[in-house]
């Protein structure tokens, strides 16, 4: 299903099945998960590279159906996740391991064909990682939705002992992952913070100590309140709007760490003792390939999921609709008609 150009609906279009280059596979889509930056992509607020007709899709598993000959580590028939946030390989981030900070410019579905369609083409056996028995359309928000607010979560392990507090805002996919994570990965208490009540419900049920409404007049002070008035150690904000990072600065204790997750293009500004002592802020860019091996290892021993409402791939301007209209309850998940169910 390729984008022809920005604003339109999603066509049918029948091309070659991609051959692996040297070093490269091919995988066979079993599922691709829908994000709400693929509606920001056709858009065209954030920008497609480098032409139309374009395919999207950056959460991605499947099955290797071919090898180039340089290839070793994995074979035809494996299942795998799609580490997308592919980079050059080569520079002093990639090198590091961080990949997805080389650039955008060759990630799968952004810079390089991606996910809604039968195959994808991978530049490189290191970007695949096992899936084992793992559901796909289950595996597949892990991909990115379960990496991202992995990454985010893990920025703050260090400040999230047990006698601390994490201010949890927004409980969509990734903020209902980042609750799991908070649960898994911390022994600090967690409050949640959304305007849906059905979601601060969700939060109660994912572990949250209390979810707060921040459309009430007194959001901040019952937050406060419930840190014992020392303000939270961190706050991962997955909304990112002005509105939710205004209260992180409101709610952060001395000390604290603030991480911006969301891409709503809010600012918190940090200054000397300003919203509090010793504050730091960080944004948090999706995940790196070892926390998507984290990820994956994680959900096979726990329960790390969301909600998803699979669509068949042909159905994706129906997926995407739904979307954009806060009809889907998780993640929207395209299968690709020839793969299993
Ligand atoms: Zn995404
Ligand atoms: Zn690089």
């Amino acid at each position: 299903m390729v984008l022809p150009a920005y604003g339109a609906p999603l066509e049918p279009m029948e091309l070659p099945d991609p051959a692996p280059s040297a070093e490269g596979v091919v995988v066979a889509v079993a599922a691709a998960g829908v994000c709400h930056s693929d509606l920001h992509l056709i858009d065209g607020v954030a920008p497609i590279l480098p032409s139309f007709p374009w395919v999207l899709g950056h959460e991605i598993v499947g099955t290797v159906a071919a090898v180039g000959p340089q290839v070793q580590s994995v074979a035809v028939g494996d299942a795998v996740a799609v580490f997308g946030g592919w980079g050059c390989g080569a520079c002093r981030l990639c090198r590091a391991g961080e990949e997805q900070l080389c650039g955008i410019e060759r990630w799968a579905g952004i810079g390089a064909f991606g996910g809604y369609a039968d195959y994808v083409s991978v530049p490189a056996e290191r970007h695949l990682v096992p899936l084992g028995d793992l559901d796909p359309v289950a595996a597949v928000p892990l991909t990115d939705a379960g990496l991202t607010s992995y990454r985010a979560v893990r920025k703050s392990v260090d400040v999230l002992g047990p006698d601390s507090f994490l201010v949890s805002v927004g409980v969509g996919g990734l903020g209902q992952f980042g609750l799991t994570y908070a649960r898994l990965l911390t022994a600090a208490a967690t409050i949640a913070v959304d305007v849906s009540a059905a979601k601060r419900d969700t939060a109660l049920a994912l572990g949250a100590i209390a979810a707060v409404d921040p459309s009430q007049p007194d959001a901040v002070e019952e937050i406060r309140a419930l840190t014992h008035g020392e303000g939270a150690a961190a706050v991962i904000d997955y909304v990112g709007s002005q509105d939710t990072l205004t209260l992180a600065g409101r709610v952060v204790g001395r000390g604290g760490h603030i991480v911006v997750v969301g891409i709503g293009g809010g600012v918190v500004p940090v200054s000397f003792g300003s919203p509090a002592s010793e504050v730091s802020a960080t944004s948090s860019h999706w995940g790196n390939r070892a926390e998507l091996n984290e990820v994956v290892a994680l959900a096979r021993r726990e329960n790390v999921s969301i909600a998803t409402q699979p669509y068949d791939l042909a159905d994706a301007n129906r997926a995407l609709s739904d979307l954009r209209d806060g009809r889907v309850a998780g993640r929207a998940v395209l299968l690709p008609a020839g793969a299993p169910s």
